[in-house]
């Protein structure tokens, strides 16, 4: 997937226009203003992977095909009220990191469970960020937990993990969807949101 945050919408059609069809944008209120420059691109998919606070679920039902940062019952329940149908993972938090957002691995069977209450939502995998670490093999144990416990709690196999920095360790552990960024957009200089 091209994550597009903070660059323009030119630059996602550029890079719609070399291939890319998955793209992923952080902030709701700064893919809004994108979402009128850019819904046409056909068979073009828009996975919001950033925090989703529950007073913005409609607004990013409107304009994400896929949802990946799902980590409450509840978050579940208020994005099926939208009432448009939509794609899900549920994003896990494996540190104990405090800042991070993401659900427990303890507490993710039961998200699994409200997500298969809810006629509108598929269940898709699960996705994860590690603990920021320049070296990629940091990494590796948690890519690995998360596959462990998507086949454990028997998840459908969808696994969103890997940066710029650490695809290729995410891909050797069984990513299905790597999230780049820089690698493909070069750095960020300012954060739009
Ligand atoms: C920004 C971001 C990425 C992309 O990171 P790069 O290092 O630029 O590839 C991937 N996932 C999430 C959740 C992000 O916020």
């Amino acid at each position: 997937m091209a994550v597009s945050k903070v660059f323009s919408a030119e630059a996602l059609i550029e890079a719609y226009e070399a291939g890319l069809r998955e793209f992923g944008e952080n902030y709701v209120q700064e893919f809004e203003a994108k979402h009128p420059l850019v819904k046409h691109l056909e068979g073009a998919r828009f996975h919001l992977i950033g925090h989703l606070q529950s007073n913005k679920s409609k607004k990013a039902a409107e304009i994400f095909d896929v949802v990946q940062t799902v980590d409450s019952a509840k978050l579940a329940r208020r994005l099926n009220e939208c009432g448009k149908a939509l794609d899900v993972m549920i994003e896990v938090k494996l540190s104990g990191e405090e800042a991070k957002h993401g659900c427990a691995p303890e507490a993710v069977a039961e998200v699994v469970e409200a997500i298969r209450a809810c006629d509108r939502l598929t269940l898709r995998g699960l996705m994860t960020m590690p603990p920021w670490d320049d070296n990629a093999e940091a990494a590796r144990p948690y890519f690995r937990h998360l596959r462990e416990l998507g086949v454990r709690l028997g998840v459908p196999p969808g696994l969103s993990m890997g940066m710029s920095h650490d695809f290729e360790t995410a891909i050797q552990e069984g990513a299905t969807h790597i999230r780049v960024g820089t690698a493909l957009f070069g750095k960020r200089v300012k954060r739009a949101a």
